[in-house]
């Protein structure tokens, strides 16, 4: 039995409340502030049916793109207010310091170990064509991207330092390389070096982030510029992560039927190297796009390899390794994962091996913000319940949050509206449960 901490508008505790109840016994939507639930209900209302996602998918694209003015949020700000208090505040983390240290505190406030924070200029791949296009408009020249002093990467330098001074001791910088522009997204898809300017960048960033005592994830991005990302992501890993912590992770992308060879090889890279590995595992986002010969043949393959891999790296066996033939080197992982079995199955097997008195791998795990809160919030009441318990597994979560101008987010909220759109019993199973909390908390008053 623990107390709960109740919030009430604007997620402050609300001290004179406190009521000796297991968490358990409440639902894990009874952990989100107010506004956030019925933003979280709004939002999910319109996810969850079709006849509201699909003009709202189409205002989004057309937003994104716009054509007129008055569907410019840069120019229009009755539109920019209208977006920016519904879509954006649900997903987004604000669109400068101030707000996003505001949002980051909320989330700490709910119990959250930290963030994952990442800055939204992104890039679209076409990856039949090996062309890159920025979601902002720098104007680009034949000489712009030659030049030593190239804008692209200048600007995502300066965003991605600017992410570095926001985050705090414990929480994690996310990177995505192609978000430096045409020059970074030609060096990654033929694996050449990268040009020097984005190399700097890159060790400038780094070092910035290991002096805060953040870490870093490198995300994963399509197979075309996959290689020259794992390439660039073991060298640092081989730089920053020589003690028995991992700060550098790599992402491994478990729908590619190449990943568990891959773990495999990196794991022997770190056993030779002598690095400790970062295995950030996903699931994988660029379904749609990648050569479909690539991908596991069914979903339910994907689910099975996850599930296999975050069981291995947990246990410390995985083919060969921690086997007798090879040693499993020092490891960490985090589960970025909005599937409740995959993470309710790691603490299982967490608490398994610690009370056989088994090694176990250190798992942390994440969630974008606006989604799945559902699972989130649970492994926050399983945390709270281990919380003080000898030899403690629990759960450490995180929610990772991108940050930048609302035109810059635009994109990402489109994919993230899609996601919602393709996830449907996810999404219908959340609505249920967001309204079942808002009705409890009406008939309780606690609104
Ligand atoms: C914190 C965080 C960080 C992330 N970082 C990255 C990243 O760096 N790179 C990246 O690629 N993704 C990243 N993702 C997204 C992730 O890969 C998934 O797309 C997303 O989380 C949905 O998968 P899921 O595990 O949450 O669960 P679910 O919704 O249960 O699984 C859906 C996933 O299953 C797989 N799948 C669906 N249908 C099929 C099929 N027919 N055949 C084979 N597989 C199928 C797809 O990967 C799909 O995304 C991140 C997610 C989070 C939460």
């Amino acid at each position: 039995m623990s107390s709960v901490r109740l919030l009430g508008l604007a997620g402050r505790p609300v001290n004179h409340l406190r009521i000796r109840w297991s968490r358990s016994q409440l639902p894990p939507h009874s952990l989100l502030p107010t506004k956030m639930l019925l933003r979280s209900l709004l939002v999910a209302t319109i996810s969850s049916h079709r006849w509201l996602l699909t003009p709202a998918l189409k205002f989004l694209s057309l937003i994104a793109h716009p054509r007129v003015s008055v569907l410019d949020v840069t120019k229009n700000p009755v539109l920019h207010g209208i977006v920016k208090s519904t879509f954006y505040n649900h997903f987004c983390a604000g669109e400068n310091g101030t707000e996003v240290r505001s949002t980051i505190g909320n989330i700490k406030d709910m119990g959250f170990k930290g963030v994952i924070l990442t800055y939204a200029r992104e890039i679209v791949v076409d990856a039949s064509k090996q062309v890159a296009e920025t979601t902002t408009s720098t104007p680009k020249t034949e000489s712009s991207t030659e030049s030593a002093n190239n804008p692209d990467i200048e600007a995502w330098r300066r965003g991605v330092l600017e992410t570095v001074e926001m985050v705090g001791e414990g929480d994690i910088l996310a990177l995505k390389l192609t978000g430096a522009g045409e020059p970074a997204m030609r060096a990654l898809s033929t694996r050449q070096p990268l040009p020097d300017q984005m190399m700097s960048a890159l060790k400038e960033i780094c070092s910035r982030a290991v002096e805060r005592q953040a870490r870093i994830f490198i995300d994963a991005e399509q197979q075309s510029v996959q290689s020259a990302i794992d390439d660039i992501a073991l060298a640092l890993m081989r730089q920053f992560n020589t003690g028995s912590k991992a700060t550098v992770y790599n992402t491994y992308q478990a729908y590619l039927k190449s990943t568990p060879d891959t773990v495999c090889a990196h794991l022997d890279i770190a056993n030779r190297k002598g690095f400790t590995l970062g295995i950030k595992l996903v699931r994988g986002a660029y379904i749609a796009a990648e050569p479909r010969g690539l991908i596991n043949d069914t979903k339910s393959v994907t689910y099975k390899l996850y599930n296999t891999i975050a069981k291995g790296v947990i246990k410390r066996r995985l083919r060969d390794f921690g086997n007798g033939n090879k040693p499993f080197p020092p490891a960490e992982l985090f589960l970025a994962t909005h599937n409740e079995e995959s993470a309710l199955l790691a603490n299982r097997l967490i608490k398994e091996q610690s009370s056989a008195g088994l090694p176990a791998t250190r798992v942390q795990y994440g969630q974008l913000l606006g989604m799945a809160d559902g699972v989130s919030c649970r492994l926050l009441q399983l945390r709270d319940d281990d919380a003080g318990a000898s030899g403690s597994t629990a759960p450490e979560v995180f929610k990772c949050l991108s940050w930048g101008t609302l035109g810059d987010c635009l994109s990402y909220l489109l994919r993230r509206a899609v996601e919602n759109r393709d996830a449907v019993r996810r999404t219908k199973e959340e609505y249920l449960q967001l309204r079942k909390e808002v009705v409890r908390r009406i008939s309780r008053g606690f609104m």
